[in-house]
């Protein structure tokens, strides 16, 4: 992609209602543009972060076993109603009223659609187990939306739905979800740590949140310092294996993690010795429920069991806050002079720049290695834009590509470009034959 035809709007100065780092790095980006309160567009260069971290959950998902549907934002009241949510979820809800009156909603969720559906498509144990999940965007009138995209009033969400016959194959599907987040997040760049948690209006019995350590994190934290040394990385198991998956989960919550609303202080100090007592913030970006028959007996979602008789089958629910991500990747990942991109969701991976627009030997330099990174797939943005370079280097440092190269008449005298890592700021001359190679060996 070329700067010269792309749509970026930076901001040089710091946007006043942005009150945390990601905010303002996003706004300042040009990455999204706030409609209404907690209400963004997203900008191509902030749709091409969402797609990457979607793909990424979408795949970890898959892994797992889930299969991806795609339900309607908008769902009609009644199914609430069964549910006894209706009532029970107040002002978050975003009621509307179709031309004939009848009562609509914009989903802030899905158990009761899913479930219904679900009904719908099953009569046997042996439909057993199924999960099911989509990536669809929220409303939930939130008190205070704040922090931009962190906290919205439309977000985007993956949530996923299990159904079992019976409460160990449920614990089962649960905690491959568990796992798969591990997963997930470590993909992503990001240590989430799974924090035992409230069940909150979704009610159930055993939950989870994950939460992203960072300073503006809305929940505070207690943690065992463990946590910092566990192999975030290698998470690998069979998924069919129950009895593996139980101890690979073990090895994660038998460690004291509590969010403020779950923690218990005299258990902490018992559980965790004193030098590894750790607290913080937090930013929650998934969270997991398991709440047995609490939609399926209400909503008439049974099935015959192998004895005959018919059984409500056992839930859970998975949610991970993708656009939240976005934000929560950024309050991780940044320095003083803007975003610093893991690799895996990174915008593009190299941003190219020009020196000198107009000089013939840069402009030709330049042209050779852009469509040389692009005919061997490497995602690169060229900034082909006259200009001076501190405001160039300005702007690639703010938008947080994980490399950089450097062409200008100086260097190309001896043949070489210079190549920046953003993450350690490390600089190299490498000649530029042997510049596309660095990004595709
Ligand atoms: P919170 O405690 O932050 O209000 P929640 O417990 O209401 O979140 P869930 O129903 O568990 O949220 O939703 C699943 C995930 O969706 C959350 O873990 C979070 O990452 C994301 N999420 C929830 N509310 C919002 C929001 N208003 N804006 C952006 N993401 C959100
Ligand atoms: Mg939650």
């Amino acid at each position: 992609m070329r700067l010269s035809q792309y749509f970026m709007p930076i901001l040089r100065d710091d946007p006043k209602e942005a009150e945390i780092v990601s905010h303002k790095l996003m706004l300042r980006a040009g990455m999204v543009r706030q409609e209404a309160a907690g209400n963004y567009s997203w900008l191509p260069m902030g749709f091409r972060v969402l797609k990457k971290i979607e793909q990424i959950v979408r795949e970890e998902q898959d892994r797992a076993g889930a299969l991806e549907v795609l339900m309607p934002t908008i769902q009609p009241a009644e199914l609430w109603k069964k549910s006894g949510r209706y009532d029970a979820y107040g002002k978050e809800m975003l009621r509307i009223k179709d031309r004939h009156d009848r009562e609509m909603l914009y989903g802030p969720t899905n158990e009761e659609m899913i479930t219904d559906i679900f009904r719908q498509g099953v009569q046997s144990y042996k439909d057993l187990p199924r999960n099911l999940y989509h990536i669809q965007w929220k409303f939930r009138d939130e008190v205070r939306p704040r922090f931009g995209v962190m906290r919205g009033r439309e977000f985007l969400m993956k949530d996923a739905y299990s159904f079992d016959v019976s409460r160990e194959a449920g614990q089962h599907s649960y905690n491959k979800m568990f796992v798969s987040y591990l997963r997930t997040f470590a993909r992503l760049g990001l240590k989430a740590v799974p924090m035992r948690a409230e069940t909150g209006p979704i009610g159930g019995s055993d939950s989870h949140e994950f939460l992203v350590l960072a300073d503006t994190g809305e929940s505070g934290v207690f943690f065992d310092g463990d946590f910092h040394e566990m192999d975030w990385g290698k998470v690998e198991v069979d998924y069919d294996d129950a009895g593996a998956v139980a101890k690979l989960v073990e090895r994660f919550t038998s460690k004291y993690a509590a969010t403020d609303e779950k923690h218990d202080a005299a258990e902490f100090e018992r559980r965790v010795p004193a030098a590894k007592r750790m607290t913080g913030r937090g930013i929650e970006v998934g969270h997991i429920f398991f709440f047995g028959t609490k939609y399926s007996e209400p909503l008439g979602c049974e099935v015959q069991g192998a004895d005959g008789k018919k059984v409500a089958v056992q839930s859970g629910s998975y949610g991970i806050g993708v656009s939240r991500l976005v934000g929560g990747i950024i309050e991780a990942s940044h320095d003083d002079a803007g975003i610093i991109w893991p690799e895996a969701v990174a915008p593009f991976q190299v941003g190219l720049i020009n020196l000198k627009v107009g000089d013939a030997a840069s402009d030709e330099a330049c042209l050779k290695i852009y469509q040389a990174l692009q005919a061997k797939g490497v995602d690169v943005l060229f900034d082909d834009k006259d200009g001076g370079a501190g405001g160039k280097f300005a702007a690639m440092d703010l938008i947080g590509l994980p490399w950089q190269v450097i062409i200008g008449p100086r260097g190309l005298k001896d043949g070489i470009a210079e190549v920046k890592c953003r993450k350690t700021g490390a600089r190299e001359n490498v000649a530029l034959d042997q510049v596309v190679g660095r990004f595709t060996a």
